[in-house]
């Protein structure tokens, strides 16, 4: 199920497709800015102009270290252009492989943890009585997901019983009954709406059911409101998406594109009643608690009773609709349309949310939409890798014992634990030394910081994935059943305490996150490994690296969304309102810096969208610096390869952000991607900070220099 407070991970996830179950797993240029040169645009990839990595199951993964001095490009000036001078020769040396939308030092991390896990899920595919449990549900899962014939063989027929259940509904009560069935088996919330639980914002303590906006194709409501020339071209390829899709799973052609218009239609009026992706940002506006019978009369033509008796929550007394305004809409659709119109559009959804456990014609046609057009991918990623990341997705806590078992040391996880502790003393140093904040909201938010829970590496205890049934010949079923375990997981979990040693990501995956209802930071054992973390190098450039990224979620539980958390994890405000107010204009001084940078063509970052992110790299960035000096304070540094300790600590700073992208992708970024682009995550950085100008010399007047426009929060 998603999660609602989203702007928490530290890069964006990199989706395979943009199907509703993937969107909905954790969820992280030189110019217009006046002071900043414009970066070289990213290199437009084809597929015959690059060489195919040679892609093979690993037994041990690559090195690469966290100071990589070729990935530089020494001819920049520094002041001028930090980016370019630590990530030109990466640029250079790493253009976009036909099947991705863009890299990065961290996508290309995550694809070779990727091929690693690979060569884990091929040894433990072969039917051998010695797997243990574990090591049977993973790699029977991946056989059956590799079977490409038998796949082939079936085509479009897992899907007949789901079409036949469509076509039984008799009327529009019955969407409830088939609802309760349909929601668990799929994570996302194409379906009409979302439902699924999550903690209480205003008692962290407690579980409750959620009924979130949802019920759309496209990745964001936006998609269907802009009304400039690229969205409606967009649009008009969506709707011819969808009638492909339609007249795949045999309908004729003049009836498909009919039913992609009654599609579009409805979803258009539902994004339209929904939250934009700002808005989502405050907690206030998604927290609405409503008795079940109010719910029922914000939707009567819904039958509430029966969703919730099917679900096993008869009994409820309260849920979170976090956005009745869209239920109230939701309404007015259901009462408005008929029931053959429902039909339609619940055929697409079918067929769109099963597409990539089906055969090959419907997930090149799903491919060629949310990756091609969307995005600007060139090239389906050849079969190993989708499977490896369905195993990652659905058995995520299995695969990853594999992966942590053969990866991740004692020593690495002691060293990270004593890093995020120097830390948390040096927030709470900066916190105390704050000139614009009282000292009775300084008390809280020590307080707060105190109680930020540190999870490294893995979960204490795994997941035990016994009851999910996984057959070596059946894809379609396997999805289908790990699908409805992770939903029943998660409605079960409504009226009990909370676990708050659980994890929103799986160990392998190449991220970070801050969850401010459980006041928790997390980074995976998948992110803790070269280049990002490297435990063969000295501490500069792994401060710079991964301190910043461990600073940078821990800022994210005092950002714009987190800050309105306790230390608990409950909603409520703590601040002063004089302090609150000091701490917006703040905010503001990034959000207006941000503001001015170019995401690509004539789209600029809508920093109300990135700022917490963006306070976030800031703030975690001095937090990692003043960390490290504190780390190395009794030991005497010397340069290395003609850098100064300072300036290594930067150069690993910034090249954890090496990236190039292609531009579809940063245009469908600048609608749903929190982050700013990796340029602007390290330019827009140090530019705010005197100690790096300090440690290259720059001078009032470079662009890496504002100066005494700077901006500084935490
Ligand atoms: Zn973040």
């Amino acid at each position: 199920m998603r999660r609602l407070l989203t702007a928490i991970l530290l890069v964006a996830t990199p989706l395979l497709g943009q199907t509703p179950a993937q969107q909905a797993r954790p969820a992280e240029q030189q110019k217009p800015a006046p002071e900043k040169p414009q970066p070289a645009p990213p290199p437009i990839v084809t597929p015959t102009e690059v060489q195919k990595p040679k892609e093979q199951p690993l037994t041990a993964l690559p090195y690469t270290p966290s100071l990589d001095i070729p990935s530089m490009d020494r001819t920049a000036d520094p002041c001028v252009d930090f980016y370019q001078y630590t990530c030109g020769g990466w640029m250079k040396n790493n253009p976009i492989p036909p099947d991705q939308a863009s890299w990065s030092a961290y996508g290309k991390l995550a694809e070779e943890n990727g091929e690693f896990l690979w060569g884990i899920l091929e040894q433990n595919s072969s039917a051998a009585t010695n797997r243990t449990p574990v090591q049977q549900k993973i790699g029977d899962y991946f056989e059956s997901c590799m079977d490409e014939s038998r796949i082939e063989a079936l085509g479009a027929t897992p899907l007949k019983p789901l079409l036949d259940e469509i076509a039984a509904i008799k009327n529009k009560r019955d969407l409830a009954r088939f609802l309760a069935v349909e929601h668990p088996r799929d994570y996302g919330s194409g379906w009409l709406f979302g439902f699924g639980s999550d903690q209480d914002f205003g008692d962290a303590t407690q579980v409750i059911a959620f009924a979130h906006a949802g019920g759309l194709g496209l990745p964001d409501r936006d998609y269907y409101t802009k009304t400039d020339a690229k969205s409606r071209e967009i649009r008009h390829k969506y709707l011819q998406h969808v009638a492909n899709m339609l007249h795949l799973i045999g309908e004729n052609k003049a009836t498909a594109d009919k039913d992609a218009k009654i599609v579009m239609r409805i979803e258009t009026d539902l994004a339209k009643a929904s939250l934009t992706r700002v808005e989502r940002r405050d907690p206030y506006k998604l927290y609405h608690k409503l008795t079940p019978a109010q719910l029922e009369s914000l939707t009567p033509a819904f039958d509430w009773p029966r969703y919730l008796a099917d679900n096993g929550l008869a009994t409820i007394k309260t849920l979170n609709v976090t956005e009745p305004k869209f239920f109230k809409a939701l309404d007015e659709e259901i009462k408005s349309l008929p029931l053959s119109d429902w039909k339609a559009y619940l055929r697409w959804h079918a067929v769109h949310s099963k597409a990539p456990y089906l055969s090959r014609n419907l997930v090149v046609e799903d491919f060629n939409f949310f990756r091609k057009t969307l995005r600007g991918v060139s090239e389906l990623p050849p079969r190993w890798k989708r499977c490896v990341r369905y195993v990652d997705r659905d058995l995520g806590e299995a695969l990853g014992q594999e992966f942590v078992r053969r990866t991740f040391s004692a020593d690495t996880k002691e060293k990270t634990v004593d890093m995020t502790r120097r830390i948390e003393m040096a927030m709470e140093k900066e916190i105390k030394a704050l000139d614009w904040m009282t000292d009775v909201t300084k008390q809280r938010a020590i307080e707060k910081l105190h109680a930020v829970a540190n999870k490294v590496g893995y979960p204490d205890r795994w997941r035990d994935y016994a009851s999910v049934n996984v057959a070596r010949s059946d894809f379609f079923g396997n999805a289908t059943r790990a699908t409805v375990f992770e939903s029943n997981r998660e409605i079960l979990k409504i009226g009990k305490p909370v676990d708050r040693g659980e994890w929103g990501m799986t160990p392998p995956t190449v991220n970070a996150y801050y969850n401010p209802q459980m006041n928790d930071i997390n980074f995976p054992a998948g992110v803790l490994q070269p280049p990002l973390y490297d435990t063969k190098l000295d501490d500069a450039p792994n401060y710079g690296n991964t301190g910043s990224t461990i600073g940078h979620e821990l800022t994210h539980a005092f950002d714009d969304e987190g800050r309105q958390f306790d230390g608990q994890g409950n909603l409520k405000d703590w601040w002063t309102p004089d302090d609150a107010k000091k701490f917006e204009e703040r905010v503001q001084c990034v959000r207006d810096q941000y503001a001015q940078y170019t995401i690509v063509d004539e789209i600029k970052i809508n920093s109300k969208l990135t700022s917490g992110e963006d306070v976030a790299d800031l703030g975690g960035t001095l937090l990692a610096y003043i960390a490290w000096k504190d780390a190395v304070a009794s030991q005497h540094l010397e340069p290395a390869d003609g850098f100064s300790p300072d300036q290594r600590f930067f150069i690993g700073f910034a090249q954890w952000a090496c990236e190039n992208e292609r531009p579809e992708n940063l245009r469908a970024n600048a609608i749903t991607n929190p982050h700013s682009p990796g340029k602007y995550r390290i330019n827009g950085i140090v530019a705010n900070m005197p100690e790096f100008w300090k440690a290259f010399n720059c001078q009032e007047g470079n662009p890496m220099v504002r100066g005494a426009k700077n901006c500084k929060v935490w």
